[in-house]
């Protein structure tokens, strides 16, 4: 998309020159990709397990409406209370409110996209409420006050001994620390460790929320999720609608399928579940926020829908040659590489977010990994044909697109086309050492090496050479 000078074109330019975060990225990405790929191909019934993710998010997305009220309906006869909102805004209230009730100022919190795409961190610290992020990612991410820039690893765009000096000056100050992950992971632990110790109220995300019995499951690899939801006395956990599953046996499917597809593991190392309240085991108050923002408009829109479908796995970023180059802050949202790409112009009604459907090669290699099948490329089409038709195309785009659409559509004016450029060589000739072409047109070898072109076209050396 053109004719503004927001989005994903510009917000990547500079990350595409930083070659130190490239090399980052590609080595980290590749590591779980092939960690993926090997617990994968250990599993003989891999594709029925797909099948079967896809069959249970469709059934779920079919008859949300249903679902949701059943689930309000668990959870509320284990001891929880069920907050809807129809928007992050209203979300941010119910929980600011809850922690305003009980006195206090400061929260721990477990890693969760949800509440990082409501804005919770910022709006709590606007009024007076700190939260702690207990994710060692997420630790190092609010310490340096950056963004997120994958859905696993948030901080991947940082080396060790950038982590090592941050916490030297925040969280050990007066201490001297190697870049050695054991002594960094120390350090964030003796900090941590008060704040669980202290926290009164915790605030997590849910990976799934089981209907038939109101138990909510958070998946997560250090335990300090398992902290937040275990010691203090208040939990407040915020969802998407479509989080839901239908029953446990149904839970057990994805809790296959996430670990193998996120960390490449063959079981998540935390997996918490809990169904209310119980005395003397656990919080004594729980709280679950249930959160619309805009999903509702995704659910109705028959190709976009399946987008919901996501379980935030994040095998998609590792295999996208665009997520590799540009880096995850380029999609200047809280969901970067090709699930943002699809996500974010359907959440979020912001310039930038609308560029992103053209973040993609189409290669589809995000469908072939994706353990819920959600056909992306299929949805990045349907959503750039969206935003062309809401009229966000520059004039010259349209020009353009008008001269290919009248050459493409017409045999003869194919053939013209192709005679007029193989007559043009001598202009690219002109400029074989740039490699560029000039104008306009120049705009395409911007990104791209130029093709040495050949001496005649196909459909010429067929007739020569078939003659006819
Ligand atoms: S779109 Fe698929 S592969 Fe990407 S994060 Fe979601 S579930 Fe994982």
């Amino acid at each position: 998309m053109a004719g503004s000078r927001v989005g994903f074109p510009y917000t990547s330019r500079s990350r595409i020159e930083d070659s130190q975060l490239r090399a980052n990225l590609r080595s980290a990405t590749t590591a779980i990709r092939e960690k993926r790929g090997r617990v994968v191909a250990e599993k003989a019934d891999w594709e029925d397990l797909r099948l079967k993710g896809e069959q249970i998010r469709r059934e779920v997305l079919s008859n949300l409406d249903s679902y949701l009220v059943k689930l309000e309906s668990s959870v509320e006869k284990v001891g929880g209370v069920v907050h809807w909102a129809v928007d992050a805004s209203e979300a941010n209230q119910i929980v600011f409110s809850l922690v305003r009730q009980h006195g206090e100022s400061e929260v721990v919190k477990v890693k969760s996209l949800t509440t990082d795409e409501m804005g919770l961190n910022e709006y709590l610290s606007q009024h007076g409420v700190m939260a702690h992020e207990t994710d060692l990612a997420e630790l190092i991410i609010q310490l340096a006050h950056d963004k997120p820039s994958h859905i696993l690893v948030p901080a991947i765009h940082k080396n060790r001994s950038e982590i090592r000096d941050l916490f030297q000056r925040t969280i050990s100050k007066g201490t001297s620390l190697s870049d050695d992950p054991a002594v960094l992971a120390e350090a964030s632990r003796l900090y941590l460790r008060q704040k669980f110790l202290s926290a009164k109220i915790a605030v997590s995300g849910v990976n799934f929320a089981v209907a038939e019995t109101g138990t909510i499951c958070v998946v997560e690899s250090e335990g300090n999720g398992r902290m937040c939801l275990t010691l203090p006395k208040v939990l407040i956990s915020v969802m998407g609608i479509e989080k839901i599953v239908p029953t446990l046996d149904d839970l057990a499917v994805f809790l296959e399928l996430l670990p193998r597809s996120s960390t490449g593991e063959r079981m998540n190392p935390y997996t918490s579940l809990w169904s209310g309240v119980h005395k003397g085991d656990g919080p004594e108050e729980f709280h679950l926020v249930i959160m619309d923002n805009r999903r509702s408009a995704v659910l109705a829109d028959p190709v976009g829908r399946q987008t919901l479908h996501c379980i935030r796995c994040s095998a998609c970023l590792n295999v996208c040659p665009v997520y590799e180059r540009s880096g995850g802050h380029a999609y200047d949202s809280v969901y970067p590489g090709p699930i943002g790409a699809i996500l974010s112009p359907q959440l979020f009604d912001s310039e930038s977010s609308k560029s992103l459907p053209w973040a993609s090669t189409l290669c589809g290699a995000c469908y072939e990994v994706c353990p819920v099948r959600i056909n992306i490329p299929q949805v990045l089409v349907h959503l750039r044909e969206k935003v062309l038709a809401e009229g966000h195309q520059s004039r010259s785009e349209r020009f353009q697109f008008a001269i290919l659409s009248a050459v493409l559509s017409s045999g003869a004016r194919f053939d013209l086309a192709l005679w007029v450029i193989s007559r043009l060589r001598f202009l690219i000739d002109r400029f074989p050492s740039s490699g560029s072409l000039p104008g306009l047109v120049g705009k395409w070898t911007e990104a791209r090496e130029l093709p040495e072109l050949p001496k005649e076209t196909f459909r010429v050396w067929w007739r020569r050479s078939r003659g006819h």
